[in-house]
Parts: C-alpha cells; sequence; structure tokens
C-alpha cells in the first residue's frame, strides 16, 4: 500500500510568512508604509484570546503593526460600532478584524456590514463576498485561501477536477466552492441534507471537508489517488483522559487511499493566519495606491 503524500501547511505557511516579511520589508523600505492590523475581542473566551495572541505575535514577526483591542464582555453594540468606525478612520491602520463569536447583545452581521469593506481581511463584509462570486478583485477570506495555496502547491492546474466540498458556511464551506470554481473545477456542495454523502464524496478527485465532525469522513469515501483537505479542527477526549486534536477526515484510513492529504494539526490550520498577513499587506498597499511588492 502506498501512503499519500502529507501535505505540510506548517511549512508552507512558514515560507509564505517569510516571503510576506520580505514584501513587508520592501514596502517600508520604498514607500515608507508599515501594514498595521487591529484584532478586536470582545469578552474572555479563552479560545478566541489564543488566536487573537498568535495573530499579534505573526503580525510584529513579519514587521506588520499590530493594534489590539480588548473590549469588556458587557460592551454593546453601540460601543463597539464606534471601534470600529474608529479604527475604518485610522490610516494606520490597514486591516480590521473583530474575532467571532460576539457576545449575544452584539449583532455580528452588523459588526462585519460596519468594516470598511477594503479593511475587511477576514473576507467577510457582503462586499467582498459578492465581489468572490463574481470573480471580481476582492480580501479573500484566510482559510480558504489557505486551502487553496495548498491545492495549486499540490496540483497546480485544477482545471476540470471533480471538487466535493462538505459544508456550506459563510467563513469556509461557501468561499472555498466559490475559489474551486474559480479555478475550473466542477463543483459539488454537500451538507447535513445531503443524500448519500459517502457516494457524493467518492466522486471527488478534490475533497474539502469543512464540518466540523471528529473523524465523519472514512477511508471508503475516499476516491484512490484523491487530494484530501481537511478543514475540521475538534478536540476529542482520549482514553486516558488527555485530548488530542483530530479533523473531519479519519486520517488513518484515509492516508491508504488518497493521493494527498493535510494532517490536522499541521495542515490547513498554520494557513489561515498566514493568510490574513497577506491581506493585510494587499490591503495596505491598495488603500495607499501602490503595487503589490514582488
Ligand atoms: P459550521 O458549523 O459553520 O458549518 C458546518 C457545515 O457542516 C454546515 O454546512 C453543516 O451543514 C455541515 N454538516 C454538519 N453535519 C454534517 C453531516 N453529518 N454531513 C454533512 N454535512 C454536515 O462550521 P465551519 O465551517 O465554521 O467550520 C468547520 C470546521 O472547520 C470546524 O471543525 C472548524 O473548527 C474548522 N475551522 C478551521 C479553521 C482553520 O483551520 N483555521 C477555520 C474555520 C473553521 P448544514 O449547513 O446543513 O447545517
Amino acid at each position: 500500500m502506498t501512503e499519500a503524500r502529507r501535505i505540510d501547511g506548517k511549512a508552507f505557511a512558514e515560507t509564505l510568512r517569510t516571503t510576506i516579511a520580505r514584501q513587508t520589508d520592501a514596502l517600508k523600505e520604498a514607500h515608507g508604509l508599515v501594514p498595521g492590523l487591529a484584532a478586536v475581542l470582545v469578552g474572555e473566551d479563552p479560545a478566541s484570546q489564543v488566536y487573537v495572541r498568535n495573530k499579534e505575535k505573526q503580525c510584529l514577526e513579519v514587521g506588520m503593526n499590530s493594534v489590539g483591542r480588548q473590549l469588556d464582555a458587557t460592551t454593546t453594540q453601540t460601543e463597539l460600532l464606534s471601534l470600529v468606525a474608529g479604527l475604518n478612520a485610522d490610516p494606520a491602520v490597514h486591516g480590521v478584524l473583530v474575532q467571532l463569536p460576539l457576545p449575544d447583545q452584539v449583532d455580528a452581521r452588523a459588526i462585519i456590514e460596519a468594516i470598511d469593506p477594503a479593511k475587511d481581511v477576514d473576507g467577510f463584509h457582503p462586499v467582498n463576498v459578492g465581489r468572490l462570486s463574481s470573480g471580481e478583485d476582492c480580501l479573500i477570506p484566510c482559510t480558504p485561501q489557505g486551502c487553496m495555496l495548498l491545492l495549486q502547491d499540490v496540483l497546480g492546474d485544477m482545471s476540470g477536477a471533480n471538487a466535493v466540498v462538505v459544508g456550506r458556511s459563510n467563513i469556509v464551506g461557501k468561499p472555498v466552492a466559490q475559489l474551486l470554481l474559480a479555478a475550473n473545477c466542477t463543483v459539488t456542495v454537500a451538507h447535513s441534507r445531503t443524500q448519500d454523502l459517502p457516494g457524493v464524496c467518492r466522486g471527488a478527485d478534490i475533497l474539502i471537508a469543512a464540518v466540523g465532525r471528529p473523524r465523519m469522513i472514512e477511508g471508503d469515501w475516499i476516491k484512490p489517488g484523491a487530494t484530501v483537505i481537511d478543514v475540521g479542527i475538534n478536540r476529542i477526549e482520549l482514553e486516558n483522559g488527555k485530548t488530542r486534536l483530530v479533523g473531519d477526515v479519519d486520517y488513518e484510513a484515509a492516508v491508504g487511499v488518497a493521493g494527498a492529504i493535510t494532517p490536522v494539526p499541521g495542515g490547513v490550520g498554520p494557513m489561515t493566519i498566514a493568510c490574513l498577513l497577506r491581506n493585510t499587506l494587499i490591503a495596505c498597499c491598495r488603500q495607499n495606491g501602490v503595487y503589490f511588492p514582488a
């Protein structure tokens, strides 16, 4: 039995960050510009705190400015809207992200819509969503972009490939389906109401799993030689009481069938923040009318 190629997202993201650091340096040198990312965190959700800390740390590591805004869990919608308006107006801030989820008293949709689309480095604003679906230039959501960079690296041209995306969320499933379509794949989007999901998956040359159910996709759901991108991040409890992270795909079973597969952790996960930094650099260039540095 030949084992699938293990797609090393950690190494890919590291190389991407090195490139971004060099480009950030070139931008500073040529135009005196330093990209700035503002990360807004409301409340004390431990997972969100870790994400935001990592974003801030990696931002500084590539030479960008990081503007952290930590707000109390009781923050009102009006207060948050006013903070976002201030960041929109700040010329030193080129990217604004509001970490989700938000507390119940805040309407997340209204907050996302309040972010200037030019600074919407998460790519969640309806203007960027619309541009993505019409194939126009936009800020592309980070995790889907990370999936595509890995796929392009493994496969090169994807024209004509059958791609199946399991999951239809606004942050992963739908945008990754749009990007696959733009890459000339024939795209199927599956979800909780899909009939014969194993059969649908077996038709996939490219299989993207973005469900949030540990090891749901079994080895015999995978077409031999397929490229599998596992977006899922699920923490499971082991018999010894410890926990570990697993994806939505049964990796141990899939690795004997697929042609290439991302592990969890170390696959798509590390790509997300690298793509966020890339978006911040792109946003800074566009806002200042300068070319993206080579
Ligand atoms: P959501 O919960 O928003 O969406 C899950 C999707 O999976 C839904 O469309 C749902 O269908 C579908 N689904 C649920 N159960 C089934 C089933 N039994 N069969 C088929 N489809 C099913 O999740 P997200 O898209 O936000 O995240 C998905 C996973 O990716 C999670 O594990 C998350 O942690 C991870 N993730 C990882 C990121 C990273 O690597 N950086 C970033 C973002 C997410 P329906 O619409 O019908 O309910």
